[in-house]
């Protein structure tokens, strides 16, 4: 009797050992083919969800994979994964400038991605030597002016600025915006450091007025006949010319293009770019965003929402851009405009640029 009692209790324990069993693998497939069949990837942005989730759609449209967006301020983003390190959960960063791009690397929130397709779609120059970000589109700083004011025969170079003829006739924004870090490192690389505060000290001493506002406020000081040439990048302007608002076209068609530097280095570029994070828990799909978003036709959507250059020469760019005149790029690796920023700073607070 007892030991039909004991056998009793053991084939009932063994059977709640089954049953417990059954549920615990019913659990690991079940999470097992959510996983397979709900496969994502998430994004950290500074772009505007307008300038970049149509093209995140096509992607989950053709390869299953969906996309989950955040969109926040350029250094707002950096660190906010700074702060959550490991344990975040973004898998790629968009941002702009590589000067940004370079500090999120040099902060350790960025990895390296070995693609071939991606080295081959992106010149050398606008990606990190190490694979740890890539350009996804081009942004050009040139110079602007008003189109009554100044014959474009009289300017040649950033550096012909400085001269008296433009003295209280240049409109640039502050040396706080990374912009004119980046544009004042990709001088220091080709002139040097004494060079470049000269021309600083220079440029400084022809300004309009104290910087204020950002690239759209000189264009429109230029129209305002506040100054008659600006430091811009060319979107902005796009920008103006697309608006709603007959102020700003009005504004901005009154403002010529020209490209410095084409008889040397060339006109100053940067990058929108991206890079897979350090924490990514999903690298393999972050990895098929990045080729992805390199592709030709996706090129040529992102480059022209933003009224930005392809970063690949083979795209047309948008057919404003192509009025503007083709142009010399400064051919500079972008990732030494983040190894100079520091430099450029320095300079800049030096020549009393505020
Ligand atoms: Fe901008």
């Amino acid at each position: 009797m007892v030991a039909f009692i004991i056998i009793n209790i053991l084939m009932q324990s063994l059977r709640l050992f089954k049953s417990v069993l059954f549920i615990v693998a019913a659990g690991l497939i079940l999470t097992g083919c959510a996983q397979v069949a709900d496969p994502e990837v998430n994004v950290y942005s500074s772009r505007k969800e307008a300038l970049i989730k149509p093209a995140l759609d096509k992607f989950t449209a053709a390869t299953g994979i969906k996309v989950n967006l955040v969109t926040g301020k350029d250094d707002a983003l950096i660190e906010r994964l700074k702060a959550e390190g490991a344990a975040s959960p973004a898998d790629v960063l968009i941002t702009v400038d590589a000067g940004r791009l370079y500090r999120a690397k040099s902060f350790g929130l960025t990895q390296a991605i070995d693609s071939p397709s991606l080295q081959n779609a992106i010149p050398a120059a606008f990606r990190d030597p190490e694979n740890h970000w890539f350009g996804l589109s081009l942004r050009a700083r040139p110079i602007m002016y008003a189109k009554d004011r100044v014959n474009p025969s009289e300017l040649e170079s950033y550096a012909s600025l400085t001269t008296d003829k433009w003295l209280g006739k240049v409109c640039i924004r502050s040396s706080g915006n990374i912009y004119n870090q980046s544009l004042v490192a990709s001088m220091v690389a080709s002139m040097g450091t004494a060079a470049v505060e000269s021309w600083a000290k220079g440029l400084v001493k022809n300004f309009a007025r104290k910087p204020v506002g950002g690239d759209r406020d000189q264009i429109k000081a230029i129209a305002a006949g506040q100054c008659d040439v600006a430091i811009a990048n060319t979107y902005y302007l796009f920008g103006m010319l697309q608006s709603d608002d007959p102020e700003q076209v009005a504004a901005a068609e009154q403002i010529g293009v020209f490209w410095p530097n084409q008889n040397d280095r060339g006109t100053h570029v940067n990058v929108s770019g991206i890079a897979v994070t350090q924490a990514a828990k999903n690298k393999d799909h972050a990895q098929q965003l990045l080729e992805f978003l390199a592709q030709d036709e996706t090129q040529s959507w992102y480059a022209n929402v933003n009224g930005e250059y392809p970063v690949k020469d083979n795209i047309e760019a948008h057919p404003l851009l192509v009025e503007w005149g083709q142009f010399k790029k400064d051919a500079l690796n972008l990732a030494k405009l983040g190894e100079l920023n520091s430099e450029a700073v320095k300079i800049m607070d030096r020549a009393g640029w505020p």
